[in-house]
């Protein structure tokens, strides 16, 4: 691609991104939201139980305990079970399994990456799903389904959830106590908090006074606004309704509170790209096809595909291999083998331009009211904020009863007893939903929710103070047997249970190995840490300016100042594709180097 065949400016469109991030940034960054505790704890029940359950609390003794029953927790359970491993506790704050699928319910509620790569273990629980993209009902039931053929309800204790985890040296064993007093000891613990978990508020003034109603999208209040997940919220007809924030959550939600709210008022402070979805059944014909080893092979193709990588076929064909097609793999074959890294960073630049020209075009094909339309055009680069997917987000903006109130960037002004205000003007509601996302880039402990306290008193807060120590992602010396999954110090991918599966299979084998050694306890030398966190550091820092140069969001820590914190913190620069080979590698070669085994 070169400029002069361009048909637009990309120093024109530089500088526009640059103004537009600029007016974004706050030197609050993260500490502008409010957190979910003390008079905001309410935010963060569970509206899915029922109050008032007891259980009495469990001392026993088990191989694993694994913390968090979404998909990770039970594919690191499922992958146990099929190695044989019989005595195994999954500790789950939620009512049922589920994970980030259990909280998020909220109407319209759709995984935006090919179900038939996204659900695990299809083949393993024999399930297709019914459509391409899977609504949030059939994920949290295919949740389920695993839990059922894993046999897994019988080890899962719900609603509870962990206090702190003690290594008790002398016995090699964690001591997991819980809030519903369980002091249950294991050889083994399995971390999978998730990296989404804990719901944040906005830090707009005033957000206490608020007398009409208010939840997080994560809480979705059905018996206040009727319907379920795919709508028909009967008890909208006669309510005005705010949805502050405007990432894939609200792009998801705010079509079916448009059909269903009296009024509906989207507060946006900075829009989200917004690409074709085209969802469809799945086809029977095509199901017939499948051979066995068909979900393995399309996960693998899809993930070398959206890490850049070259495949014959794309069997998964949509938005996310489009993008990364168009952004990367273009670039790449255009620039050829002999171009400079900073003319393949002037490609990459030209094609994300190109990209994001053609997301903004479609807000003027959907959105009738130009002024409106002009509003909801997202001025960063793709891989700043995540990318949407939505066919009724768009022309939502165009039915009568809905109202876009742009900020500018700024967010809203203040909220008073009976709406909100912005630019001087107080827009009356009756009920607040805050589409505002969850924390990222504070500390791991925080979100996790409870403290770690390793060998010698030493606790994961202070070991992790300033940035994640580990080898490969999976463990932390000075906490032995303490298994991490999750986007700690390893590969990131879009199809996330994929990353999940991998993880799974890498920590059932070195368990095995453990076992086959006879081993009492498994740790990382400090060395092959302190050599991993080097790795890591030295390849995210490709990523860094990236990040610098974006629009504030949790993908880089709210902005430039804070851009280390983000999401990608601590991500392996050469990508999933490699990680995965590198770890494999790693195992099969016997010596399991830099990992102790006593
Ligand atoms: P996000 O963090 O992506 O979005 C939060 C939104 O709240 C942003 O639009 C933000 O604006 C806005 N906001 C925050 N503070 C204010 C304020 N003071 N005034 C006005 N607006 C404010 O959260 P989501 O829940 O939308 O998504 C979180 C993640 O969950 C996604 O990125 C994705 O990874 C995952 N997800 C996945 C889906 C899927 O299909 N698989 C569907 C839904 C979510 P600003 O951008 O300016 O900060």
């Amino acid at each position: 691609m070169s400029a002069d065949t361009l048909d637009f400016d990309p120093n024109a469109l530089r500088e526009k991104y640059r103004l537009e991030r600029d007016r974004r940034l706050r030197p609050d960054a993260i500490a502008q939201y409010v957190e979910p505790k003390g008079d905001f704890s309410r935010y963060i029940d569970d509206p899915y139980v029922e109050p008032g359950f007891s259980r009495a609390p469990l001392t026993d003794t088990v191989d694993v305990v694994v913390i968090g029953g979404g998909f990770g927790g039970l594919m690191a359970a499922a992958r146990l079970r099929e190695a044989g491993v019989r005595d195994i506790r999954i500790i789950e704050k939620g009512g049922d399994f589920g994970g980030t699928w259990y909280w998020n319910r909220y109407p319209g509620a759709q995984c935006d990456v090919e179900a038939y790569v996204y659900l695990p273990l299809l083949e393993e629980t024999g399930f297709v799903p019914k459509e391409k993209y899977s609504y949030a009902a059939e994920i949290r039931a295919h949740a389920r389904r695993i839990g059922e053929t894993f046999d897994l309800y019988k080890d899962a204790c719900f609603q509870t959830e962990i206090s702190a985890l003690t290594w008790l040296d002398d016995e090699h064993r964690w001591l997991v106590t819980t809030q519903r007093d369980d002091r249950i000891k294991a050889r083994y613990v399995v971390m999978s908090n998730g990296p989404l978990n804990r719901p944040k508020l906005p830090g707009i003034p005033g957000i206490a006074r608020f007398k009409g109603h208010s939840f997080h999208t994560s809480r979705w209040d059905y018996a206040y606004t009727g319907g379920d997940s795919s709508g028909g919220m009967d008890k909208l007809a006669d309510k005005r309704v705010a949805v502050i924030g405007t990432g894939a959550t609200a792009v998801q939600c705010v079509p079916y509170l448009g059909r269903d709210a009296k009024h509906l008022y989207v507060f946006q402070r900075t829009p989200s790209s917004v690409d074709v979805r085209g969802n469809r059944p799945t086809d029977p014909d095509w199901v017939e096809t499948l051979a066995p080893g068909w979900q393995k092979q399309r996960m693998d193709n899809f993930n070398i595909l959206v890490s850049g990588g070259q495949q014959e076929v794309d069997l998964v064909s949509d938005g996310w291999t489009d993008i990364i097609r168009s952004l990367i793999s273009k670039a790449a074959f255009r620039s050829g083998p002999t171009l400079s890294p900073d003319e393949m960073a002037r490609q990459f630049e030209l094609a994300d331009f190109n990209k994001m020209n053609q997301v903004r075009a479609r807000v003027d094909a959907l959105v009738d009211d130009p002024k409106t339309a002009e509003a909801l055009k997202p001025w960063y680069r793709q891989f700043c904020k995540r990318p949407t997917f939505n066919d009724d987000y768009l022309p939502t903006f165009n039915r009568p009863n809905v109202t876009l109130v742009d900020t500018d960037g700024r967010g809203v002004d203040r909220v008073t007893e009976t709406g909100l205000v912005f630019d001087g003007v107080e827009y009356p509601v009756d009920c607040i939903i805050f589409a505002t996302g969850f924390e990222v880039g504070t500390a791991y402990t925080r979100r996790a929710g409870f403290e770690v306290h390793g060998r010698d008193g030493l606790t994961l807060s202070e070991k992790w103070s300033d940035g994640f120590k580990t080898l490969h992602g999976f463990y932390s010396h000075g906490f032995p047997n303490c298994f991490h999954m999750g986007v700690t110090q390893n590969a990131l991918t879009v199809n996330f249970p994929h990353m999940l599966d991998e993880q799974a299979r890498h920590i059932v084998a070195v368990i095995a190995h453990a076992d086959q050694r006879q081993a009492q306890t498994i740790e990382p030398t400090a060395e092959a840490e302190t050599r991993w966190v080097e790795t890591i550091r030295a390849s995210a820092v490709q990523n860094l300016q990236f990040r610098i140069d974006c629009t504030p969001g949790y993908y880089n820590g709210e902005g430039a100042a804070s851009a280390r914190v983000g999401l990608f913190d601590g991500q392996y620069g050469p990508g999933p594709v490699a990680f995965y080979d590198l770890v494999r590698r790693w195992r099969s070669d016997g010596a399991m180097e830099g990992l102790r085994f006593s």
